[in-house]
């Protein structure tokens, strides 16, 4: 049996050691810290297509996502579920309500026959019912869609154990400080060898391989994005136009409180991963402008984590959010790719891997 080593224990390690185990192979995963402890504990916690992904013509990541959210909604973890989101439609929006509508339409249409209900419009009448205390001048209504909601953390970690249960041997606190094209890593003072290497390691990939004297053919674009929590209950989830930006900033409920985020930073992968002053102070101001006052001491949590972008575009907002596969010789290295794409990426690091070996 073809033996695989698996760097890196973010969601997309760890979803892609479970498809090789399903695969038939003798799959090692290495995680230097603990599984599910960096930017895979760090996210939105949205299982989604990625709405706003359609600005920039990601159709067929969209298309996939949304296929990949469905499949997470299927599985028994009990630790995901649909989400309502609205987007209130003002007077003097960046964005026509004929724009979203055309996206909205467009997302159904590319969710094929998903079980999660069609977008519809709400009057500001039924809108403002709920008490979220959502700004009600210049409201023309929002459109409501849905995506779905995961606790990340603990989904993470119930993945793994599906991974562990197919066969995978899990190793935390076990970081590889070299790779090589031929198969081998060094672990600590051990030199290993495997049939084939998966470079899983996120926002860190294109450092291991630099690490490892590897030319790396592609660029990856670390962006920091910072989320801060409210402790005040919110009804549904919103999607905010950021004034005077392109942006769009989520605000959700989540676990009986309310979720702010995300910023854009570009960050060195080494540097500390915090949310910086600045930005919580940002998030506080664009929910104030949407739902009124709110005080910095309501603050009760803040979290940051880096995304690993292909580098395609000069602002990160544009960045498309699409995964790439690199093969040199045995080894396999994942670049970008979102939380809710780790099932379909899995199957293609799985159906890669397969070719590599010719199996
Ligand atoms: C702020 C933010 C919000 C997001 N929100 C969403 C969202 O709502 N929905 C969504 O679908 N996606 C979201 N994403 C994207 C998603 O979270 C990431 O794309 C995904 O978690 C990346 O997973 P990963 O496994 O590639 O990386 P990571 O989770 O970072 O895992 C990489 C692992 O590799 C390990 N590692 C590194 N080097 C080594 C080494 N030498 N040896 C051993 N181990 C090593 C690290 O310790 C780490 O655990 C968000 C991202 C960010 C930053």
């Amino acid at each position: 049996m073809p033996a695989i080593a698996v760097i890196g224990g973010g969601i997309n390690g760890v979803m892609s050691a479970w498809a090789l185990a399903r695969a038939g192979h003798e799959v090692t995963l290495f995680e230097r810290d603990t599984l599910i402890s960096h930017t895979s504990q760090a996210s939105s916690k949205l299982l989604h297509g990625g709405l706003r992904y359609l600005e920039n013509g990601e159709i067929s990541l969209v298309r996939r996502a949304l296929a990949d959210r469905d499949w997470w909604l299927t599985q028994d973890s009990k630790l995901a579920s649909p989400l309502a989101i609205c987007l209130p439609l003002y007077r003097h929006a960046r964005r026509a309500r004929w724009q979203l509508k055309t996206g909205l339409w467009l997302y159904d249409r590319l969710a094929g026959h998903s079980a999660l209900p069609r977008h519809a419009f709400l009057p500001p009448s039924v809108l403002l019912q709920n008490g979220d205390r959502l700004c009600p001048q210049q409201l023309l209504g929002a459109y409501r869609y849905y995506d779905a909601q995961m606790d990340d953390a603990k989904l993470g970690l119930w993945a793994a154990e599906q991974a562990r249960a197919a066969g995978v041997s899990l190793q935390e606190h076990a970081s590889v400080s070299r790779v090589s094209c031929d198969g081998s890593l060094q672990l600590g003072g051990q030199q290993l060898q495997f049939d084939a290497i998966v470079n899983a390691c996120g926002p860190w990939a294109e450092r291991l391989l630099s690490q490892s004297k590897i030319a790396c053919p592609l660029a990856l674009d670390t962006v920091r994005g910072s989320h801060i929590v409210l402790a005040r209950p919110l009804s549904q989830g919103y999607l905010l136009e950021v004034p005077d930006e392109r942006r769009v900033v989520f605000v959700l409920p989540w676990q009986g409180q309310t979720l702010i985020g995300t910023t854009e930073q570009r960050q060195a992968p080494d540097a500390p991963v915090e949310c910086s002053a600045a930005e919580a102070s940002y998030l506080l101001r664009l929910y104030q402008h949407y739902f009124g006052p709110a005080n910095e001491n309501e603050i009760c949590a803040r979290y940051a984590g880096i995304r690993p972008l292909l580098k395609s575009a000069h602002d990160p907002n544009r960045a498309q959010r699409e995964h790439a596969l690199i093969a040199q010789g045995r080894l396999l290295s994942i670049f970008g790719g979102k939380w809710t794409t780790s099932p379909s990426l899995a199957r293609e690091v799985a159906l890669r891997v397969g070719q590599q070996l010719g199996t």
